[in-house]
């Protein structure tokens, strides 16, 4: 899982990144100023597009590239 994404930090308001894997496993992420951001996986949804994606992934794997 690579799928970059970002927010904003609520501290200072710049950039985070993060990755759909961060937001399902809840992990604390750190923006460029050092603020950390816990990551809420809002009713799962992350994990389950997480899982979603990965089941592509392989889906895509098996037809060969
Ligand atoms: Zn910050």
């Amino acid at each position: 899982m690579t799928d970059k994404m970002e927010t904003e930090c609520p501290e200072c308001g710049s950039r985070v990144r993060f990755t759909l894997d961060d937001v399902a496993k809840q992990r604390t992420v750190r923006c460029s100023r050092g603020h950390l951001v816990k990551l809420h996986d809002e009713g799962g949804g992350a994990r389950k597009a997480s899982k979603a994606l990965s089941d592509l992934d392989m889906a895509l794997k098996r037809f060969g590239k």
